[in-house]
């Protein structure tokens, strides 16, 4: 019985499986990480080509099938299966991630795979068909979000094929397509927290404008605030902490009104498996501050000083102000992160 919660979708057709090994053009040397590999039907090909098999499997009954599958032989002895799921997972050094994807988790594999420290020489994932045409994405495409810019940024993506739902059993409601993410290497010297930090912010809403992303809410500059205070003191840069006159009475102020939706339609297409986490802390964030968390401050000079930082970075230095996430490439994300972090203003 397969548990369609867990994205158990096995591949029925050995020619698919053996093109996924082909296409991921491994070396006797290679050590693979394969996430999900159910009953094994990937597993066992790879093992005869690559040095050895790291697989993460979250359900017992599949883990148990698979090691039942390659006991006694000598490839058996290659295989390490890691019974858990892949993304709380302490993951060892691989050189090839291969991966029938579990969809739910789509999203935060890729994160994943882009965020760690040692990146793999290449990753072949099957996704389905939308998901993997957000990986490549370009700015003003309809399905351009966070994950395409961050995607883009860390690693050269491209399609390898298209699958029919038919060679899967159960067969999944949409087709789906193979693509391979190579990290680039040398990675890029910037930190993978500011850059993402950047992102989150700028593509809560892709299709709002960076001015009423960056400065339209509160909840947005309290962090921005805290970050730069944090910033001021590990480089012992004095902070005036002084209220503001005349609002010296520590309300919040409101956020400003968002500006009218013109592109409403299409809105439901951002990370949808990230945004509502990212909302949630930032509730949780505000819930807290209402408690009387100590760390809660009036609004002040620093405030009305790193509002002007930011305006200034937006308006005058980058001139990114009026443009809309959905239409920035990865190099005006650059020029912001940039200049942004000139005036210590951060996101991590
Ligand atoms: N590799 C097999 C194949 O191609 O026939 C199975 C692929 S099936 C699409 C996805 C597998 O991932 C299932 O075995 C499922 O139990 C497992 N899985 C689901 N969520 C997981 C998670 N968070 N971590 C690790 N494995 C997971």
């Amino acid at each position: 019985k397969m548990n369609t919660d867990l994205g158990q979708h096995l591949l029925k057709n050995p020619g698919v499986a053996a093109a996924i090994v082909q296409k991921s053009n491994l070396k006797q040397s290679d050590h693979v990480l394969e996430v999900g590999p159910g009953t094994g039907n990937l597993t066992v090909l790879i093992l005869k080509a690559a040095k050895s098999v790291t697989a993460v499997e979250m359900d017992p009954r599949m883990a148990a099938e698979l090691t039942k599958r390659v006991q006694g032989t000598p490839e058996g002895k290659r295989l390490k299966v890691l019974l858990g799921d892949v993304i709380k997972t302490e993951l060892p050094y691989f050189d090839v991630c291969i991966s029938n994807t579990p969809y739910q988790i789509s999203s935060p594999l890729v994160f994943k795979l882009l965020s760690l420290p040692r990146p793999p020489r290449c990753c072949v994932l099957m996704f389905q068909r939308e998901f993997a045409l957000r990986l490549f994405a370009k700015p003003g495409d309809k399905l351009y979000s966070r994950l395409s810019v961050n995607c883009q940024m860390w690693a050269k993506v491209s399609h390898v094929m298209k699958v029919g739902r038919n060679n899967f059993n159960p067969p999944p409601a949409v087709e789906s397509s193979v693509v391979r993410i190579e990290p680039k290497n040398p990675r890029p010297q910037i930190s993978y927290e500011e850059w993402d930090g950047l992102l989150r912010i700028a593509f809560v809403r892709k299709n709002r404008t960076l001015r009423a992303a960056f400065l339209g809410t509160s909840t947005i500059l309290d962090m921005l605030c805290s970050n730069y205070r944090l910033w001021c003191a590990q480089n012992d840069i004095p902070v005036d902490d002084s209220p503001l006159d005349g609002d010296d009475d520590g309300m919040e102020v409101d956020d400003e009104p968002e500006e009218e939706e013109e592109w409403g339609g299409i809105m439901d297409m951002d990370d949808e498996d990230d945004v509502p986490d990212f909302f949630k802390e930032q509730q949780e964030l505000k819930a807290q501050a209402k408690k009387g968390n100590p760390n809660r401050r009036k609004k002040g000079k620093v405030q009305e000083l790193v509002r002007e930082k930011v305006r200034k970075v937006l308006e005058d230095v980058t001139e990114l102000a009026d443009k809309r996430a959905r239409m920035c490439d990865e190099g005006d994300f650059l020029k912001l992160l940039y200049s942004f972090n000139q005036e210590g203003i951060h996101f991590s």
